[in-house]
């Protein structure tokens, strides 16, 4: 990662999960002069105790407060595919919309979720990772794979690797003292999501960020499960 104008596409399952996970590592990137795209796959419509408000309207709020939060972090573009929440499936229609994006940005990185969390998981966590995974190969790679990719003019791309936030395993620790504020103001930016106090909640950030620290010398750091695929 020498060339500063390189691309990363982030794809999340909902809205505040990437800024939980990467969102250190996110803003970085950007103030490296990275372009970071954001994908994110549900419209987030399930995720209130609040049983007065309408599913539309928490869509509606949820890609506000994304919005919002991506502006924090530096991101360039967000994509909302606006799947429903709690319904994500592997289905071909997924595996398009990730296999579009991946061949419309052509990134040098693809970040997503750690698929492989066993027993309890949020199942759109699990599918987020596992499509996406499978959207990097072979479906972005291979021409007959949707034909109405190529009919839209997106030629087929091959991801040369891939990080998992929250993994299972991780292998590379980034260092994000410099970025930990940024994370968390990105974070708070998802109101509607934060059941807990912001000096509790962050107090809890540090304390991880700090223990993932210590496998680079100290400092806060975030965790990734990096995969390489094809060298350029
Ligand atoms: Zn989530």
């Amino acid at each position: 990662m020498t060339d500063a104008t390189n691309t990363i596409l982030v794809v999340t399952p909902h809205p505040d999960d990437a800024e939980g996970g990467a969102g250190g590592t996110i803003a970085k990137w950007t103030r490296e002069g990275r372009r970071v795209v954001l994908v994110v796959c549900t419209n987030g419509d399930k995720g209130t105790s609040d049983r007065a408000l309408a599913p539309a309207k928490l869509a509606e709020i949820r890609e506000r407060e994304q919005l919002a939060a991506a502006e924090v972090l530096g991101i360039d573009e967000v994509v909302f595919l606006r799947f429903p929440d709690q319904n994500l499936e592997d289905s071909r229609e997924f595996r398009l919309a990730l296999s579009r994006q991946i061949r419309k940005h052509r990134p040098d990185i693809v970040v997503t979720i750690d698929p492989n969390r066993p027993y309890i998981r949020h199942r759109d966590h699990y599918m987020t990772g596992r499509v996406t995974l499978d959207a990097v190969f072979p479906y972005a790679r291979d021409h007959l794979a949707f034909p109405e990719l190529i009919e839209e003019g997106l030629e087929p791309y091959k991801v040369p690797e891939v990080w998992l936030f929250r993994p299972e395993s991780a292998d590379v620790h980034i260092d994000i003292t410099d970025t930990f504020d940024l994370k968390m103001d990105a974070l708070f930016r998802h109101a509607s999501q934060m059941s807990r106090p912001r000096e509790t909640s962050e107090a809890r950030s540090r304390e991880r960020a700090a223990e993932i620290g210590k496998h680079i010398g100290g400092g806060l750091a975030e965790g990734f499960k990096r995969i390489t695929l094809f060298r350029g």
